[in-house]
């Protein structure tokens, strides 16, 4: 691309070494990571200083950070431009609005593989199945904002399995192994697993699921891959922004 490539780069909390988190290349400057901040100052400072570097196209602070760690105030040091995740204040608000240039990454990526296998939202009934601020709420947003009928169900939903027999569309973003259960299943509907548990499990029994669903993600290879997809996406989107003149 003349005049600008996307770089981004990648500093994870933990205890993960930094040649262990190189893994996407988008372009010129895909750096290594090179900060273990252990506290919240550290991870404001260092999220700040990305922020304010042009060499840096996209941010993307994985989530969720070690408990000692305050994650809204990380977020919030993200530079709304840079927020290729869409986790801010500034991103949700504006993706809840429908004015968003950058949308959460995993959110954006299920209504983008609903819309390439031309799964139709407008007047469904969806259930999304959990309400975090980075999955189940922003992925409710967007399929509101293409006129499906949304319930928004959390750990004190009461009658659950009978709310998601109603649904068309059940997005499950609980964190929890095989949760969704076959029998839950509306014949005919579609489901979208964005659990990732551990052993490479989802939040869907696939293999009951599987049986009624017309349309299931599988766990591993469905909404993880695409979310990569999106996140790669967004970050040439933010290059483009950053830099209005040089046609990416
Ligand atoms: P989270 O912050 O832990 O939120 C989990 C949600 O599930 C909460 O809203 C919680 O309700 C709800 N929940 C828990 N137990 C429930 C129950 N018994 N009945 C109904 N709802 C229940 O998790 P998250 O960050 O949204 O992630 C959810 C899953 O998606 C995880 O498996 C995660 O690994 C996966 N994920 C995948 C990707 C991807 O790229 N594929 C990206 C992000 C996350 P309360 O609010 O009431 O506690």
């Amino acid at each position: 691309m003349p005049g600008c490539s996307p770089g981004r780069r990648r500093s994870r909390l933990g205890d993960l070494c930094a040649d262990e988190t190189a893994t996407l290349r988008s372009g010129r400057d895909c750096f290594p990571a090179h900060a273990v901040a252990l506290v919240t100052d550290e991870v404001v400072e260092t999220l700040t200083e990305l922020s304010l570097d042009g060499g840096v196209d996209g941010i993307l602070l994985q989530h969720p950070v070690p408990a000692h760690v305050d994650e809204r105030s990380a977020f919030e040091a993200i530079a709304p431009g840079k927020d290729v995740d869409g986790v801010t204040m500034h991103s949700f608000a504006a993706m809840a609005l429908g004015h968003a240039d950058l949308v959460s990454c995993t959110p954006g990526g299920i209504i983008r593989l609903l819309d390439e296998y031309r799964v139709p939202l407008s007047g469904s009934r969806a259930v999304v199945i959990g309400r975090s601020p980075i999955l189940g709420k922003p992925v409710g947003m967007l399929l509101l904002a293409r006129d499906s009928t949304v319930t928004i169900c959390h750990s004190r939903t009461e009658d659950l399995p009978d709310l998601v027999r109603e649904a068309d569309l059940v997005v499950a973003a609980v964190g929890r192994a095989r949760f969704v259960r076959g029998a839950w299943i509306k014949p005919g509907a579609v489901v979208v697993d964005a659990g990732y548990n551990e052993g490479n499990i989802g939040d869907v029994a696939f293999d009951e699921a599987e049986q009624v669903a017309s349309l299931i993600t599988p766990v591993p290879g469905g909404v993880g891959p695409v979310t990569i997809a999106m996140l790669l996406s967004q970050t040439v989107v933010a290059c483009g922004l950053a830099h209005p003149s040089s046609g990416t």
